[in-house]
């Protein structure tokens, strides 16, 4: 099927932001409830486009979570807007609504609550926030693919979100490539235009001037190149005909390692499903552990051939680049103790169950303080 796709776009000639692009834009929109799935460049474009669209810029002040990738909140810095940082709800590693409301300063515009490794964020305590102050909800749902907020895909629960199909993600190209969501059509339209030079569809010439002046009435945007190449989209389409399958196999994967990792010694936390306000339909994109000793236990599985990841070993709100910022280590204790402590194993749909029990049988061998030759 990719074959065929690949050869079909090889007769066309078309390789950016064209028909196959326009395919995966319908189905992802089937598949997530949006009205506009806007295909872009990568995650990372996908969110400084959001931003730029929702008007978001020099000025304002989005709050994002300490603990994420890096690209939740240097979006917001590329968008010309000022990041600020709040901690997380140290169960579901996801903003706390009660640590938003305290970073909140008359300069917010938004929040951006970021859906972290297997579930969405506490969207009716986030809303409940927002409400209150007149705030968009923008969400960072780059990692959220398949995973539902009362009913309502990640992304749209909010103004407008994103996804990632960075190789690694739940559904991932062979290169970069990603999504906006919305359900606003001002704002996809925003979209659409930045994304291409500032150019409209069908428009056929630039919007610099004239044109923007429908789509951005407070003035010109300058747009940017941020389009998606056909042959990820051809690649993406083919793979999302298998996501709902490869979506039940790595929450039955979780839950064997759930259950076969309850008893080990090291173990201070397993990924826990929190409905908080309303249902979720988790995801595991990843499956994260807390341990005491976490360096100790990556280093002990890589003596066994265990490859892990440790995402996010530095909160954002230390990190250099977001130095002057004011932000000191100690202001987001939950965040910082996440990025100490958290690993996540492997987890990938044909990851085979006798994999899956050679990593939990090291994990149980690992004991705290009792292991360190290992290093
Ligand atoms: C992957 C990811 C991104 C960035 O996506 P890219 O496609 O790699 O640019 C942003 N935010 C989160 C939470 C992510 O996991």
């Amino acid at each position: 099927m990719l074959r065929r796709r690949i050869e079909g776009l090889l007769d066309t000639g078309v390789y950016s932001a064209g028909p196959v692009c326009a395919e995966l834009e319908e189905a992802l929109s089937a598949y997530t409830g949006a009205r506009h799935a806007l295909a872009v460049s990568n995650g990372t474009d996908a969110l400084v486009l959001l931003l730029r669209a929702a008007g978001i810029g020099p000025g304002d002040e989005v709050v994002v979570p300490a603990f994420t990738f890096v690209a939740s909140a240097t979006s917001v810095a590329l968008a010309g807007a000022r990041p600020v940082f709040a901690d997380i709800d140290p169960a579901t590693y996801c903003i706390d609504p009660l640590s938003l409301e305290k970073a909140l300063t008359p300069a917010t515009k938004a929040v951006m609550p970021v859906h972290l490794f297997c579930q969405p964020a506490d969207m009716a305590g986030v809303r409940a926030v927002a409400d209150r102050h007149g705030l968009q909800v923008l969400e960072d749902s780059a990692e959220g693919i398949g995973m539902r907020w009362n009913g309502v895909h990640t992304g749209l629960v909010g103004r407008g979100g994103v996804l990632s199909f960075f190789p690694t993600k739940t559904l991932g190209a062979l290169g970069d490539a990603g999504m906006v969501l919305t359900d606003d059509d001002e704002l996809a339209e925003r979209v659409r235009a930045l994304r291409n030079h500032g150019r409209l569809p069908g428009s056929g010439r630039s919007t610099g001037a004239g044109g923007l002046a429908e789509v951005a009435p407070q003035g010109v945007l300058a747009g940017t190149n941020a389009k998606m190449d056909e042959v990820q989209a051809a690649v993406l389409l083919t793979r999302l005909a298998g996501l709902d399958e490869e979506i039940r196999r790595r929450c039955e994967l979780a839950a064997a390692y759930t259950e076969r990792l309850a008893t080990a010694p090291c173990v201070l936390r397993l990924p826990a499903v929190e409905n908080r306000g309303a249902p979720v339909d988790p995801v595991f994109y990843v499956y994260v552990i807390e341990v005491e000793d976490r360096d100790g236990l990556v280093a002990h599985l890589a003596a066994h051939g265990v490859e892990t990841e440790t995402y996010y070993p530095q909160p954002l709100h230390t990190q250099p680049c977001f130095a002057g910022h004011g932000h000191r280590t100690g202001d987001h204790p939950r965040a910082e103790s996440a990025a100490r402590h958290t690993v996540a194993l492997p987890l990938y749909p044909d990851l085979t169950e006798e994999q899956l029990e050679r990593v939990c049988s090291a994990v149980h061998a690992f004991h705290p303080g009792a292991d360190r030759d290992d290093r």
